[in-house]
């Protein structure tokens, strides 16, 4: 094949691609929701972030991982999980088999909190319902939840993650829900390391129907 036909082979591809993916209502619900999350100015952490970061990874994943809030790096690239906690947790998916690109991974809040300081109670309360509407499109067979944040708004519990972590349980969203340490803790904290990985392979052991 010369590089014209190669190049137009390769159009074709795109294109059929990007018609598959607008016909796809999961793609446009998350995009219509994007969209309003961008535009959304009930708390100020929009003023001081560069990029919105809404999720990365396939939205028709059985295996949804919900952090805290972006960091630095997030906001940077506007992508969730891609700093030093993002790596352990890639190369952790990675090591029992399931490449980060088939999960789905995302944030309770969309933008950066200033200093990557906690997110304020108000900034949960504004920002989570974005994430139970992202849910509700994605339809997560489990979700993973890294860290005390995530886990006590997905739980509705203000139980600590280290009692609660490794068991799946049933949140009042309606979401099966196992908890783990955020990898940012692990690395402070090596520690923690070996729950951390029994509770990823748990995960993926758990969507791939081996409970
Ligand atoms: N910590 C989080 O909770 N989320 C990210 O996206 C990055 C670090």
């Amino acid at each position: 094949m010369n590089l014209r036909d190669k190049l137009a082979s390769y159009l074709k591809e795109e294109f059929i691609i990007q018609e598959e993916k607008s016909s796809d209502e999961k793609f446009i619900k998350l995009e219509e929701l994007k969209k309003k999350t961008l535009e959304c100015k009930k708390c100020e952490l929009y003023k001081t972030a560069t990029n919105l970061v809404f999720s990365d990874g396939d939205y028709n994943s059985e295996l949804v991982f919900v952090g805290e809030a972006p960091g630095e790096d997030e906001d940077l690239q506007g992508k969730p999980f891609v700093g030093r906690a993002g790596k352990l947790l890639t190369a952790t998916i990675e090591e029992f088999g399931l490449l980060r690109q088939k999960v789905y991974i995302c944030n309770i809040l969309k933008h950066r909190p200033p200093g990557n300081r906690n997110p304020e109670p108000e900034e949960v309360a504004v920002c989570s319902p974005f994430l139970l509407e992202q849910l509700e499109i994605i339809k997560p067979k489990l979700i993973v939840t890294l860290g005390n944040f995530s886990t006590k708004f997905l739980l509705d519990t203000k139980e600590g993650i280290s009692k609660l972590r490794g068991i799946v349980r049933k949140s009042p969203y309606g979401y099966d829900i196992l908890p783990t340490y955020h990898p940012a803790a692990v690395l402070r904290n090596m520690g923690l390391i070996t729950d951390f990985k029994e509770d990823i392979k748990k995960a993926i052991s758990y969507i791939s129907g081996e409970r």
